[in-house]
């Protein structure tokens, strides 16, 4: 069984490292986080201005390392000139890794229940305690307002201009409420990059991007895979709150009606009733803090549930505790 890295071990293999993104991959797919798009990736622990991700392949069919290439930091290129092909969307992760120095791994997901939110104006929010990362307010970015002239208009992060784009909406130039870097910069220094620095901290965990899907940012493997499908928890929860809050109060119209005109309505207002609940940014901090100490039980969990899926393999070596 995948034993985890982070945040047990002081000190990271490449050997570990590697079959912890398999393994990550594998329960992101059994989660429905990816399908046969979206990816996770990691920082080298070796070299911070390089990372590793996947080949251009679906996530639940990787099974070695052959089959993960390394990136630089820099411009999002394999290190190797001859690597396999990758995923075009590479440089959501590149540019992350260059704007936030101590975030070493990030999830990119379509997943179908956090899509609504992308694009109907209703704001994604931290409605139940494991979600508390989210907060109150989950930016969403709009990938047609950075195309460059002549680029393909298909929301797809194709280059660094629409990667860098997207990074800085983890931390925009104005941010309120609750701020993910408050309850980071009281952690201790992560393995693979920089130790936290409030200032390069991002403020958010999660960033929705319109008519596409969602990007997720972490200090390892673990917490991004904890983080992403706890995003779609919370997604799911917030949408099925707002239904059956519908569906009980419904909505009173009150107003005039002009009887002599025909019935036709003169003045009308729509009156709702009760609130849907959502965290309030201390409590979101609060449940944040007490939560993130606790993933790697979800995680071993998630390792054994893919491990005995024979749908998944992980042929890559690795030692165990
Ligand atoms: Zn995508």
């Amino acid at each position: 069984m995948s034993a985890g890295y982070f945040p047990k071990r002081t000190k990271v293999g490449l050997e570990d490292l590697f079959k912890n993104l398999i393994t990550a991959s594998h329960i992101l797919h059994h989660h429905g986080i990816l399908d046969a798009y979206g990816h996770i990736s990691v920082r080298s622990p070796d070299n911070h201005a390089t990372f590793y991700m996947p080949c251009n392949m679906a996530p639940a069919l990787l099974s070695s390392e052959e089959h993960l290439v390394e990136y630089n930091v820099e411009d999002g290129e394999p290190v190797e000139k001859h690597a396999k092909p990758g995923y075009l969307e590479r440089y959501i992760h590149s540019e992350i890794y260059k704007r936030f120095p101590s975030i070493n791994s990030v999830v990119h997901s379509h997943c179908a229940a956090v899509l609504p939110y992308t694009i109907s104006g209703v704001p994604l929010k931290a409605g139940i305690h494991m979600a508390g990362f989210l907060g109150s307010n989950v930016p969403v970015w709009d990938a047609s307002s950075h195309y460059s002239s002549g680029s393909k208009h298909d929301l797809l992060v194709r280059d660094t201009k629409l990667g860098a784009s997207l990074s800085a909406a983890f931390k925009p130039a104005t941010s309120a409420g609750f701020l993910y870097s408050k309850v980071r910069s009281a952690l201790p220094a992560q393995i693979g990059g920089a130790p936290p620095d409030p200032a390069k901290e991002p403020d958010h965990a999660v960033v929705l991007m319109r008519g596409h899907g969602f990007t997720t940012v972490a200090h390892g493997i673990e917490e991004a895979v904890y983080q992403a499908i706890y995003t779609r928890d919370a997604a799911k929860a917030q949408m099925t709150a707002l239904m059956i809050h519908d569906a009980h109060f419904g909505h009173v119209v009150e107003g005039k009606v002009d009887i002599e005109g025909g019935g036709k309505i003169k003045s009308a207002k729509v009156k709702t009733e009760g609130d849907v609940k959502f965290l309030k940014d201390s409590e979101a901090h609060d449940a944040w803090e007490s939560i993130r100490g606790t993933i790697e039980r979800p995680w071993r969990l998630w390792c054994r549930e893919v491990e005995v899926n024979p749908l998944y393999r992980n042929d890559c070596p690795g030692c165990e505790d």
